[in-house]
């Protein structure tokens, strides 16, 4: 069976799916997309992959033949069966049927990594969309050695994550994104790519991890913590919005604590770069 949109709707039938929009499920049917996705993400058999979700295992199978090893992460019960069915003839395909903000992924990577004799970790996916954010956020902040983060998103969420700090899209997860990775856009997908189609248009993004962050920062709880009150209510100052989430006592102290960093006081979150933050960070802790 050539055609992707063929083949997928001949397994839904044949397994009785019915797609569960409260898990996120549009499952692709366009191979230009497959294609991109997979050589966007430049893999060869020296390395593990990593799926969240792979659904019915349209991305899988491309997976399969490219990696040494493919670990695929899927909440849903139903696809296990088939995943199951489809792939068990390759001895290079393991399946764990668990929420991925739940599996210890550091610990997963390591003893594959070691086990296998794979020198590189890459995470591949066509992501829930309700759970983007949480899953990108867990990617990057459990700093897990991985080389590269090929996913298809939201385009309007993609457009955030990719956006440079201090820019007019930035929101807080702007800027740790920023912080752990190089990003790159990859392509546009179009709603009639998915079965079904979804409200939303969606873009595929490669988060290529630093080696270093982008930015040496004393203590990157606080610095992410500034950072998360700034964009709480955006509609405020960024004056107003630091006083209301306590990272100063009063207007006063942050009026002074502004003149003193040379920001304007009608200042937003989105227009202080990085290094802005680190200094607002360094004053706050030196006084
Ligand atoms: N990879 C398939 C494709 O491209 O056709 C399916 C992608 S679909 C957008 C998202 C997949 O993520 C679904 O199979 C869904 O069941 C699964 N999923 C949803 N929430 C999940 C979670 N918390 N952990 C792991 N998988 C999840």
């Amino acid at each position: 069976m050539e055609n992707l949109e063929e083949k997928t709707k001949y397994i839904m039938k044949k397994y009785g799916i019915n797609a569960h929009k409260s898990l996120g499920q549009n499952f692709l049917i366009n191979e230009d997309v497959v294609n991109n996705i997979v050589a966007a993400s430049n893999i060869n058999k020296e390395d593990l992959v990593i799926e969240i979700g792979p659904g019915l295992g349209t991305l899988t199978e491309s997976l399969l033949q490219k990696a040494g090893k493919v670990v695929a992460i899927e909440l849903d019960e139903r696809m296990i069966k088939i995943l199951n069915a489809r792939f068990f003839v390759y001895n290079n395909f393991q399946l764990i049927n668990d929420d991925v903000l739940k599996v210890n992924l550091k610990e997963l990577i390591k003893n594959e990594k070691t086990n296998n004799n794979l020198k590189k970790a890459k995470i591949v996916a066509n992501l829930p969309y309700y759970i983007t954010t949480p899953i990108i956020m867990k990617l990057l902040e459990e700093e897990l050695d991985i080389e590269s983060i090929t996913v298809m998103i939201q385009k309007e969420v993609a457009d955030r994550l990719i956006a440079i700090p201090g820019e007019k899209l930035s929101g807080a997860i702007t800027y740790s994104v920023f912080f752990y990775a190089e990003s790159e856009k990859v392509m546009v997908v179009e709603n009639n790519s998915f079965i079904p189609e979804p409200e939303v248009k969606s873009e595929v993004i490669k988060l290529n991890i630093r080696k270093q962050p982008a930015i040496e920062v004393r203590d990157k709880q606080f610095f992410f913590k500034v950072i998360k009150i700034s964009f709480m209510q955006r509609r405020k100052t960024l004056i107003n919005a630091l006083v209301n989430g306590g990272i100063f006592k009063n207007k006063t102290e942050a009026n002074v604590a502004f003149e003193e960093l040379g920001f304007d006081s009608s200042v937003r979150g989105e227009n202080l770069s990085m290094e802005d933050f680190k200094r607002l960070c360094e004053y706050c802790s030196q006084t």
